[in-house]
């Protein structure tokens, strides 16, 4: 159909202006007479409607009959210049399930220079792919006490995008605790209820990189106005737009349009406000406007049921004692626990061996650190030290130089965190020192970790290094 179009456009305007505004668009989908075309860009959207929407609409109802009607699809991967496939778990078969809305009115005759059987269509549309995942949906996304809150709150948003109070809703947890699946759940549900709604859902990182690429090429301006269009705005890891000045900027923009035109705006984070670092004060009262809802680690009896749940999803049985053993001791992510059956099943059907408890417990070993060994305060005395590349006797000295003193302070802030001693015994352990000069140095630790980018970065390498 599209090529019977095209072949019709070509005899009617210059082979130039073909190969630059017709050529690029791909036909994507044929449904009774609905035509969608995927277009490269918003631009490029708007320069088709205004320069060639009549010639457009003469060969879509030449072809297509009267009532044909056109949906523009913007594709937003090349829109910015980025051109990773949006999907890392998303299989992509999903890609083109992903629902498009279909709310166009027939065409219209409204142009009367234009003679029979040559009808003019009267509405167009405008399609922003959603990105969304339909895999990840409300009804399997368990719910538990450790999710209540946040759930019910993405419900209640889900059912009413911007009629909630809770706008945005800001989402926050740890790795692997479903963040990322409660957000697109949300957006798929929005999509359900509210097909003609335009729901975006969009990591940070991706943002960012849209962002930039946007700002190189010279069309920022471009890229706000396509997410001023948006009804539903889903950010997911805005953590990561810490540090990044720019990006914060234009999102505060962006967010700011959206609330006061009633959008509802979705947003994620491995951290609650209070703890983000380095984003700006105005942004992190926005996202104070809503709701902060946070999901926590999950009981045993949530970690039984969502490992129940996935074992019913793949047509798998395991013996009881196996499901409890996996919920008993991965209990901290649900990606892990997640990891480890299918591991599991794995494992047990490449090597036609039944799931027994000891493969179980051979493969928990490879998701759960161990944390036997007891951290001593020796130990931390000496990874410290290597870090800043001096011995133990010079951490432990008298000396006030200040990177020394830093140092020092370092081993007793992870000895007081690390391990049970009482701080006089820290201080006499790390250089003879008393139990106001640990609390001193914690105190210290914490105060420069939060003001100064540096120091931050040796409190985090050393947190990784200690963590065994
Ligand atoms: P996060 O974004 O917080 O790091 P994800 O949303 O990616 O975590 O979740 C990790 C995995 O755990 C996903 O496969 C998700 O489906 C699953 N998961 C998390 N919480 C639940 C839950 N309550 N019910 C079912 N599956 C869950
Ligand atoms: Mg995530």
């Amino acid at each position: 159909v599209w090529d019977n179009c095209l072949s019709f456009i070509k005899d009617n305007i210059t082979p130039q202006a073909y190969k630059t505004w017709f050529e690029p668009i791909k036909a994507v989908k044929l449904t009774d007479n609905a035509l969608s075309i995927q277009v490269p860009s918003k631009f490029f959207y708007e320069w088709l409607e205004e320069h060639y929407v009549k010639l457009l609409k003469v060969a879509l109802n030449k072809v297509l009959g009267e009532n044909a009607k056109l949906v523009y699809v913007i594709k937003m991967e090349n829109t910015y210049g980025n051109n990773q496939p949006f999907t890392e778990r998303i299989p992509s078969a999903n890609r083109s399930t992903m629902k498009s809305q279909e709310v166009d009115a027939p065409l219209k005759n409204k142009n009367p220079e234009l003679k029979n059987p040559f009808v003019i269509p009267g509405i167009r549309n405008l399609q922003i792919e959603s990105q969304l995942n339909p895999n990840y949906n409300f009804e399997n996304f368990l719910e538990g006490d450790s999710n209540r809150l946040a759930r019910s709150a993405g419900m209640a948003v889900a059912n009413k995008p911007g009629g909630t109070s809770f706008n945005p809703l800001l989402i926050f947890g740890g790795v692997g605790l479903g963040k990322t699946h409660l957000a697109h759940a949300i957006g798929v549900q929005i999509k359900d209820k509210y097909p003609a709604k335009t729901v975006l859902y969009i990591s940070a990182e991706k943002f960012t990189q849209q962002y930039i690429e946007s700002v190189k090429k010279n069309n920022r301006n471009d890229f706000i106005h396509f997410y001023q269009v948006i009804d539903v705005l889903i950010v997911d890891d805005i953590q990561l737009l810490s540090g990044k000045a720019g990006t914060q900027d234009v999102f505060f923009h962006i967010f700011n349009h959206l609330h006061q035109n009633g959008k509802q705006v979705i947003l994620t984070s491995d951290k609650a406000p209070v703890d983000m670092q380095d984003i700006e004060q105005r942004l992190l009262s926005r996202f104070k406007w809503g709701l902060s809802a946070e999901l926590q680690h999950p009981s045993f009896e949530t970690r039984i049921a969502i490992i129940k749940q996935k074992l019913y999803q793949d047509g798998v049985e395991m013996p009881e004692e196996i499901v409890e053993f996996l919920a008993n001791n991965i209990k901290t992510n649900v990606r892990e626990l997640e990891g480890a059956i299918i591991s599991l099943i794995a494992h047990s059907s490449f090597n036609k061996k039944e799931i027994t408890l000891d493969l179980a417990k051979k493969i928990v070993d490879n998701y759960v650190k161990h944390t036997k060994r007891e951290v001593s305060i020796d130990y931390i005395q000496k990874i410290v030290s290597d870090y800043f590349q001096m011995d133990v006797e010079t951490l432990q000295s008298k000396t006030r130089k200040r990177h020394i003193v830093q140092a020092r302070q370092l081993a007793m802030f992870f000895a007081k965190k690390l391990t049970k001693a009482s701080l006089a015994s820290i201080g006499s352990q790390i250089g003879q020192r008393d139990h106001a000069t640990v609390l001193h140095a914690c105190k210290t630790v914490d105060n420069l970790a939060s003001t100064d980018k540096q120091f931050r970065k040796y409190v985090e390498d050393l947190g990784k290094k200690l963590s065994v």
